[in-house]
Parts: structure tokens; C-alpha cells; sequence
């Protein structure tokens, strides 16, 4: 039933550029959502290669809609970024994650919160996660890590690398998400102080047979080793290629193999199995 309704939802939205008297309606149903505690956080596992510890989660919004039943943000995040929703939004995502974060059974797990790029120039942007800090004085935000895309550097990479240093000091770790997907990946990483570097799940897909992707994989890992950088593996599925990241001294994966995006409930029901094994 969730599926039908999330398809015939996709239809309305891939209708919006022929009706616009549509995509008006769901804007202002996003920014009530967000308000009325429709949009809530999913954790997906993201586990030490090794495959037997969960090292932490990255966390991902879905919209859990009264009548549409659960919207994956790829449904509303395009609209969200077009209408500035979005600032909303990840202030909301970010506000789950600290009272997350500020529970006992989340002291010793490392949170991956995803922002946009419209966030990231938004001036009011690192006061509000001050903000956040002084609300949860018990939250280690050296556990917390935010993940920005090359999309946000190409705006102003200057920018960019300045609100990644004020971040910084602050103690919070900065991924770039989906590394090797844009155009310019390594021009960015010369000028980005990430400390961590998320290889974007496309080259994972046809490990282990794709020989291309094979060499493109192992030069990520080996540039990232070189530049002391954390590695995680996005998108294992399969123990073929959880074997291959494990090969190369990946440091984390995260993938369907281990687990899908889960409710918070579902998460920590998933962490007790794990540790009891
Ligand atoms: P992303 O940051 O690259 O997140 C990873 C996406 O890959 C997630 O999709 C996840 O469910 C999916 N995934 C994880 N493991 C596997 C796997 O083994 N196989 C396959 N095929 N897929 C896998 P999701 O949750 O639908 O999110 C899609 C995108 O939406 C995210 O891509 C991110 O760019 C964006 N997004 C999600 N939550 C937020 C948010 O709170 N704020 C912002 N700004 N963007 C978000
Ligand atoms: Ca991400
Ligand atoms: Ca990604
Ligand atoms: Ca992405």
C-alpha cells in the first residue's frame, strides 16, 4: 500500500511543470509538515568495515504524510531546495539528531546529518547550531559529522571552506558525500578541510565484477589514505563488495547488506541484536 500511494505521489510531483496549481499546494503542506512533526529521522547504520560493529548512523529525513504515507526525500527535497523549505527542513533534521544525540543509547554513536547548500551559506546557519550545542551541553558534537555534496562548493568553494573551518572549531567533522560523482571532485578536495570521504555508491553498485570501477575505487582509497581522510563506502550490498572495501582498508560501510534507513525505535531494536551477537 506504501508503495502505491509513494507512486501515484511521484506522478503528481512529476506533473508539477505542467500544473502549477499543484506544486503551490504541497509547498505550503512541506512547511506545515515540518512544523506539525511529519518530517521525521530515519538512521541507517553505518558499520566499522569489518562488518561486526556499528560505528554510528547517518541520518535521513522522510515525510511521514497523513494521507501519502511515507515520502522519500527525493519526492520533496528538489521542491524544498526551490522554494528555500529547505533551511527549514534541515534545521528540523538537525534539532532531531541533537535530542537523538542527548539519549543514552545514542552517547557512543557517530551522527552523519545531511545539509543542503542553500544551509550552508545561510549566515545564521552556524548560530543556530551554537544554539544547538547550548541547548544539549551533554551532546559530544565530536560525534556529530555533517555531509555536504561538491554541489555546495561550486557556488563559492571559498565560502564553503571558511563555514567548514568555524565548524571545525567547534569540533564537528565535515563529509563529502558522494565523492566522485561531480565534475570537479578533486579540485574540490584540494580546497575543502573534510575529514571524511564518502565514495558514492555508483562505483560501489558493479564491485566486484566492473573492472572500471575496480581502479576507479582503489585510487579513491588510495588518494584518501594518502590525505588522511576517513573512507566509507556507500551502498554494500553484497558481501562480494563488503570483501573488496575490506580489501582496501575502507574504514566504515553502509549499505542495504547491513541494513535500509530505519525508525529510530527499529534502529535501536537493530543495535541491541547487533550487540548481543
Ligand atoms: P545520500 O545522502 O547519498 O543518502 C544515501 C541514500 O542512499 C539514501 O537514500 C539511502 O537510503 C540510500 N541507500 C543506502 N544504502 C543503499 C544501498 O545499499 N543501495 C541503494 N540502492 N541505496 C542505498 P534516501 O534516504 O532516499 O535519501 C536520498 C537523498 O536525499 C540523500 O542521498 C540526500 O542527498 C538527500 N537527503 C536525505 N535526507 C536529507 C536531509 O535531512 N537533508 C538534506 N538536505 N538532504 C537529505
Ligand atoms: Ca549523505
Ligand atoms: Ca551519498
Ligand atoms: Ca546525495
Amino acid at each position: 500500500l506504501a508503495k502505491e500511494s509513494g507512486r501515484s505521489n511521484y506522478k503528481f510531483f512529476a506533473n508539477d511543470s505542467l500544473h502549477d496549481s499543484q506544486p503551490l499546494l504541497l509547498e505550503s503542506e512541506l512547511c506545515s509538515a515540518i512544523a506539525n512533526g511529519e518530517i521525521q529521522v530515519y538512521f541507517q547504520p553505518k558499520m566499522a568495515s569489518s562488518g561486526d560493529q556499528v560505528y554510528g548512523v547517518e541520518a535521513l529525513c522522510r515525510w511521514v504524510h497523513p494521507t501519502h504515507g511515507i515520502i522519500p526525500p527525493g519526492q520533496f527535497i528538489p521542491l524544498a531546495e526551490k522554494n528555500g523549505d529547505i533551511i527549514a527542513l534541515d534545521k528540523k533534521m538537525i534539532e532531531l539528531v541533537f535530542a537523538e544525540m542527548n539519549k543514552e543509547a545514542f552517547r557512543d554513536l557517530h551522527v552523519a546529518v545531511n545539509i543542503s547548500t542553500q544551509q550552508f551559506y545561510n549566515n545564521r546557519f552556524l548560530s543556530f547550531i551554537r544554539k544547538q550545542m547550548e541547548l544539549y551541553p551533554e551532546v559530544d558534537v565530536t560525534k556529530l559529522e555533517i555531509e555536504i555534496t561538491e554541489e555546495t562548493a561550486i557556488q563559492d568553494v571559498e565560502g564553503a571552506a571558511h563555514t567548514i573551518m568555524e565548524l571545525k572549531k567547534l569540533g564537528i567533522r565535515i563529509a563529502l558525500d558522494d565523492f566522485g560523482k561531480g565534475f570537479n571532485s578533486l579540485n574540490y578536495l584540494k580546497q575543502l578541510p573534510v575529514d571524511t570521504l564518502k565514495i558514492d555508491r555508483a562505483f560501489i553498485a558493479n564491485l566486484p565484477e566492473d573492472f572500471q570501477d575496480q581502479a576507479i575505487v582503489s585510487s579513491i582509497v588510495t588518494l584518501a589514505k594518502k590525505l588522511q581522510l576517513s573512507i566509507v563506502a556507500e551502498g554494500v550490498e553484497s558481501q562480494e563488495q563488503l570483501t573488496w572495501v575490506q580489501n582496501l582498508e575502507c574504514d566504515y560501510a553502509q549499505g542495504y547488506m547491513f541494513s535500509k534507513p530505519l525508525q529510530v525505535s527499529e534502529f535501536l531494536t537493530y543495535l541491541n541484536t547487533f550487540n548481543a551477537i
